[in-house]
Formats: C-alpha cells, structure tokens, sequence
C-alpha cells in the first residue's frame, strides 16, 4: 500500500464530541430534531446536506444556500467557543509511522471548518500537504457519496489495491466501499462496532495503538 487517505473528524482529530454538541445546539436551536447521537450517524455528511436535509424533513421545502450558510456557519462558532481540540491518541504514531516510510498522506473530508482544516500542520504535526486534501469544497457529492474518495484516488495516481482508507464513520466507510478501496474503520467513538462491519469495512479496530501493530506487521 503506497497512499493513505485520512478521514479527518474522528481520526485526526478528536473532535466528534464537541461537533455533536454544536451540531445539536444549533440544530435544536432552529427547531429541528437532530440529538448528539444522529451527528455521530451523519458523520461523514457535508454540513450542508446534514442542514438540507433537516430542513425538508422538518418544513417539506428546498433550503435555500443562504439560510444552509447562516446555520452552518452558526453550528461554527458553537464548535469553536469549546475550545481547543487535539488529536486522537496515537494517531500521531500512525502519521510519523507512515512518513517514515515514504507513503503519501492524504486527507479526505466532509468538512468545511476553516479552524481545523488549515491548522492540520501545527494542531496534528507536519504531515500534510495542501495538495493531498479532499474537502467539503472539492466534491459536489459528499459521502456517503464514493466521490470524495474516487477523487483523492484518482489524484494520488496509484492503482486501487494501492490505496488504504483510514475511517471511524459508518457512512464514511460506505464512501470508501462505493469507491472500491481497502477500507480500516478505527472505532473511536460511541457507536457500535456492527456499524462499521454492517457498511463493509475490511477491518475495524479499536484503536490507532492497533492500527499501528498491524501496520508495522503488513508495511
Ligand atoms: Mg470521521
């Protein structure tokens, strides 16, 4: 395997907690039923489609782009004014791990949050290139959509069985599956492990301490 591709919430940093009590605060705030809990199932979504699709459930209407930027913006500021967030442990061993061995590292995610996004080189370490990222602002399908990663593939220029996917989201997974990629859920949140296996991982672990044995077994 020569190319890495990184979901970003939940895997680099731990940071899902604190985007499911934004997500539910502000949610809640205009109205719509969405817990904690349905963040961590729609994890993987762009923010706009979380909001999109709140919106048709609750009012049975198209959101317009401007209210979907008002309330993901707003979801934002909530997620910012917790604080700081770090990364996941160990997962910094995995990164300097790969490095070491010259294999590309790449970044695939729904979000759009500027705080995390641009702080990935001082917040996680010095392991990644703006030229290696697959965003919110890349795709017009996000996942559970195959296209951000089908499009993170195509850009590393190597051959599928090549190609590694680090994921803890059930709809993640279903994303990296769709686009016919090695898929390695690491469970670093609340749900169940029947969530990962139900979307067709290839592995699920409990955590990045053992993700990194079985790289240092398999690379
Ligand atoms: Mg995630």
């Amino acid at each position: 395997m020569q190319a890495f591709f990184f979901d970003q919430d939940g895997i680099l940093y731990d940071s899902m907690p604190k985007h499911a009590r934004a997500w539910a605060q502000v949610m809640q705030a205009h109205g719509y039923d969405f817990s904690e809990e349905d963040c961590f199932m729609n994890e993987g979504r762009t923010g706009k489609d979380v909001i999109r699709e709140a919106i048709w459930e609750l009012e049975h209407r198209e959101a317009t782009e401007d209210e979907i930027w008002d309330i993901y913006e707003e979801k934002g500021r909530a997620f910012v004014a917790q604080g700081e967030v770090g990364p996941i442990e160990g997962v910094i061993d995995v990164l300097r791990f790969l490095k070491k061995n010259k294999k590309d590292i790449w970044v695939v995610t729904g979000s759009a949050q500027a705080s995390l996004l641009d702080n990935l080189n001082t917040k996680i370490g010095p392991f990644f290139d703006r030229t290696r990222m697959v965003t919110a602002f890349d795709v017009t399908h996000g996942k559970p959509d195959p296209e951000p990663y089908l499009k993170a593939w195509d850009k590393s220029k190597q051959p599928k069985k090549d190609c590694c996917v680090i994921e803890n989201a059930p709809l993640g997974v279903r994303s990296a599956k769709a686009a016919g990629l090695h898929t390695i859920a690491v469970n670093t949140g609340p749900l169940a492990d029947i969530a990962l296996w139900n979307e067709g991982a290839d592995q699920v672990f409990a955590s990045m301490s053992d993700l990194l044995s079985w790289l240092k077994e398999n690379i």
